[in-house]
């Protein structure tokens, strides 16, 4: 994977023999899994390197990583973007939230094979998560990709960021529309200033968007609603 190299390079990323190793195990992985349950539509090893590994990892250009120590992933499903951002910064304290159980199972066992510490993967519902003390404005960063439209997506992740931290939503093109419908969203989880970045993939050239929203103060008591209720009347 020459072009892999190259990709990481232009994102001032190297890695090691173990790190190498760990990504071609995660590849090897996810592919077996996927033939029992459904993990990702892409599994060709050049698409999953870049559409799925490079990808996480381009939050490492929006926000320095090396500083970081708590990082929440929601949403996680097979592991995007935490588990690409945990192989590359090994110091941080990952936890995966994910409401599907079999996800959930396929993540526990890929923590063992790529022998990764400090990586708490959860079965829960955001939602409820977040109203647990351990969880609640606690984390650094709080990162998702593909769980929802910004304006759900809000509720979902503000409320597990500190005081100070920041949440960063990964995007494609619609990312911009719904930076905007998230506006009210934002303003009332006590959300700050929004900082964007945007990108294209290597050989595909979609866009990708990535926003990296402020924590100002902690969550007001009303947040998150209940499953359901978060969706069926998104915050204005
Ligand atoms: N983030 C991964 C990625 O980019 O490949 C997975 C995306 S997958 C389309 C969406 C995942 O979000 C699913 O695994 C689903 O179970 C999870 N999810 C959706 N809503 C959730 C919620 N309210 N709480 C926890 N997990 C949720």
């Amino acid at each position: 994977m020459t072009d892999w190299k190259r990709w990481l390079r232009d994102i001032n990323i190297t890695l090691d023999d173990t790190q190498e190793r760990q990504f071609s195990t995660y590849y090897e992985t996810l592919v077996a899994w996927n033939q029992k349950m459904n993990l990702t539509g892409i599994t060709e090893e050049y698409e999953v390197y870049e559409k799925h590994f490079y990808d996480s990892l381009l939050a490492s250009c929006c926000y320095p990583f090396m500083n970081v120590s708590t990082l929440a992933d929601i949403g996680g499903g097979a592991g995007f973007p935490g588990i690409p951002l945990k192989i590359c910064f090994p110091h941080l304290q990952l936890t995966v939230i994910d409401a599907t159980k079999k996800r959930i199972q396929f993540l526990q066992h890929l923590v063992k094979e790529l022998a990764l510490e400090n990586v708490n993967v959860i079965h829960m519902r955001a939602e409820d998560a977040a109203r647990e003390v351990n969880h609640r404005d606690h984390y650094d960063v709080v990162i998702a990709r593909a769980v929802a439209k910004m304006p759900v997506l809000a509720e979902l992740c503000l409320p597990f960021t500190r005081t100070n931290g920041v949440w960063i939503a990964m995007k494609g093109k619609s990312g911009e529309e719904e930076k905007i419908a998230a506006a009210g969203a934002i303003q009332t989880l006590n959300g700050g200033e929004i900082d964007q970045h945007y990108f294209e993939l290597p050989t595909e050239a979609s866009d990708r968007r990535v926003y990296v929203i402020g924590k100002t103060k902690g969550t007001p008591k009303a947040y998150p609603r209940k499953a359901g209720t978060i969706e069926k009347k998104p915050l204005q």
